[in-house]
């Protein structure tokens, strides 16, 4: 039922996480096939395998049972997991995605998302609210904060192979001191 296990070369499990619209599925299935890991999409995973406690009408969305989820990952050695609630997964690096809240809106809009599912996660990514959960407690002894903002999926794949490999990668993030000073690249607005 897992996907094809890895030829053995590499043990390592990744996880990547950020506010929806970031690029995470994107980066990771770049990443999946430069590695040759198994990619688990959570999203997807969390409904097929039911590890939620309840579902949010409100909200049209799972409440994810954090322990199932940890508890599915317990005995893999290598995979990448990608999804806005990787961070809860044990994992060798964690990754974290930015994007610029006024491209994140863009990028959902064109998604078809609502407009109030649109302006919730704006705000989430301004406020850093899962770039803050998953630093206040680290499940992952190692971990990329990396802004995607400009940047190609290709460009960030290789800047997680450069982290993974033991280079430090943490770029500086502020969505509301842009806001409030402006940014050095006004153009985008
Ligand atoms: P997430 O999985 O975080 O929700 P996706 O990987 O689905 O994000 O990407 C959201 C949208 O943005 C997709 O249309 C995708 O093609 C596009 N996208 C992803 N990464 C980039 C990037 N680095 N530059 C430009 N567009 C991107």
């Amino acid at each position: 039922k897992n996907p094809p296990s890895p030829r053995g070369r590499v043990k390592l499990r990744i996880t990547i996480t950020g506010t929806p619209g970031t690029g995470k599925t994107t980066v990771s299935k770049l990443l999946a096939q430069r590695l040759e890991l198994p990619l688990y999409e959570l999203s997807k995973l969390i409904k097929e395998e039911k590890l939620y406690t309840s579902y949010d009408e409100k909200r049209n969305s799972y409440v994810v049972d954090t322990d199932a989820l940890r508890r599915f990952f317990e005995e893999k050695e290598s995979f990448i997991a990608e999804g806005m609630v990787a961070h809860y997964i044990p994992s060798d690096v964690l990754v974290i995605l930015r994007l610029k809240p006024e491209e994140v809106k863009k990028r959902l809009k064109m998604r078809g998302y609502s407009e109030e599912k649109v302006v919730e996660n704006v705000e989430s990514e301004k406020l850093a609210v899962i770039a803050t959960e998953a630093l206040d407690s680290p499940a992952s002894p190692k971990i990329l904060h990396i802004d995607t903002t400009g940047r190609t999926p290709e460009e960030v794949a290789e800047l997680i192979l450069e982290g993974i490999k033991g280079k430090e990668i943490f770029d500086d993030v502020d969505w509301l001191e842009d806001e409030i000073f402006g940014s050095e690249n006004p153009d985008i607005y």
